[in-house]
């Protein structure tokens, strides 16, 4: 099991929180079966989970998660971040998986349960959340490629650092020649268990090239930038933000539409469309490009210094420096979450 610890969660914990490093002592979990419907979500210690080893998750990969966060305020108040962009993305995750679909109101209180309930553990380090993790898996015993009658609901949590922090160095980047992470069809935009699995192959082999991601290009031309490992890649040439549009392949970040917003507020015009891979490495070249960055729940956003392709590295130079745009929106959404501004856009939830 995942080190436990039931007593006073982050006192003693020292250092470095990690990504995943502590569970929380609790999780929820909630059944489904297609003869009663949902069940009311159960607060549970956190514990092993037992499968009968003809659940179809194991066999045929029906199981989709989520990935969210709640954050400390000032005042002690906790909230979660646009929870109802992470319910509305976990439907359309089970529809595409042909699971059952859970109402908004049950998943946001499942997990608004677990954060209750756990509310020692939300840290208040200012890029510091309680990071939680929903999934859903087929559970019904059965044998043959066909859907699930039954399901199984269940949230696990962990105080978590960001993955990217001020005064890290900016991510380096490797395009993947060899693998597509999503095909035309191929459910690349819901976040499904098997969308990762498969793109361990290239992610390990960057990792021992040096690199801390894959850049994943479009998988009929392979001359499109799609995402960058699992975040939503953008690209910043002047006032204009652009990011490759939604085009089933790609997962909708709920980071991604956040920055989409904030950028349109604040006067840029940001663009969704196709980026090509030669065009953004000649203009990171030529120095017309002024940054790249990623987002994503779990890294927020973070600068990416280095692209490589075909065994040539393309330099972003200004890469994380204090009045990059991506840092202006890593602030900005930060004081939003942890309640240091005004919410004027309704995107915090208090539990
Ligand atoms: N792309 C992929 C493939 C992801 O798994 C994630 C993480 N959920 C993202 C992008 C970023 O999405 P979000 O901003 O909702 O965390």
């Amino acid at each position: 099991m995942m080190q436990q610890d039931a007593r006073s969660p982050l006192a003693h914990l020292g250092g470095a929180l990690g990504f995943g490093k502590y569970m929380t002592n609790a999780m929820v979990l909630c059944r489904y079966s297609d003869g009663t419907g949902w069940e009311k979500p159960s607060l549970v210690p956190y514990g092993t989970l037992a499968f009968d080893p003809c659940a179809l998750v194991l066999h045929y990969g029906q199981a989709i998660y989520e990935g969210m966060k709640a954050y400390r305020s000032p005042d002690a108040s906790i909230a979660l971040f646009r929870p109802d962009r992470n319910a509305a993305r976990f439907r359309a995750s089970a529809r595409r998986m042909e699971m059952a679909e859970m109402p908004e109101g049950l998943f946001i209180e499942a997990v608004s349960t677990l954060v209750d309930a756990q509310r020692d553990w939300v840290p208040a380090g200012a890029e510091s959340s309680l990071y939680l993790r929903p999934v859903m898996v087929a559970d019904e015993a059965a044998f043959g490629v066909r859907r699930s009658t039954t399901y199984l609901f269940f949230i696990v949590a962990t105080p978590v650092d960001a993955l990217y922090r001020d005064g890290m160095a900016p991510f380096r980047l490797m395009v993947s020649e060899d693998f597509a992470r999503a095909a035309p069809g191929g459910g690349g935009d819901a976040k499904t268990s098997g969308n990762y699995g498969r793109t361990l192959i290239a992610l390990e082999a960057a990792r021992r090239s040096g690199f801390n991601n894959v850049l994943w290009l479009d998988p009929v031309e392979r001359e499109f930038i799609e995402e960058a490992g699992i975040t939503n890649v953008f690209v910043r040439r002047g006032r204009d933000l652009l990011t490759p549009p939604l085009n089933g392949r790609i997962l909708p970040g709920v980071m991604r539409e956040t920055i989409l917003q904030l950028a349109r507020d604040w006067g840029l015009s940001a663009i969704e469309r196709e980026i090509s891979v030669t065009e953004l490495l000649s203009g990171i070249d030529a120095g017309d490009v002024d940054e790249v960055f990623l987002s994503g729940t779990a890294v927020h956003v973070a600068p990416v210094g280095v692209i490589a392709r075909r065994g040539r590295e393309h330099r972003l130079a200004a890469a994380g420096e204090a009045q990059s745009l991506a840092k202006r929106l890593s602030q900005a959404i930060s004081e939003i979450q942890r309640g240091l501004v005004a919410d004027t856009r309704g995107w915090m939830r208090r539990v």
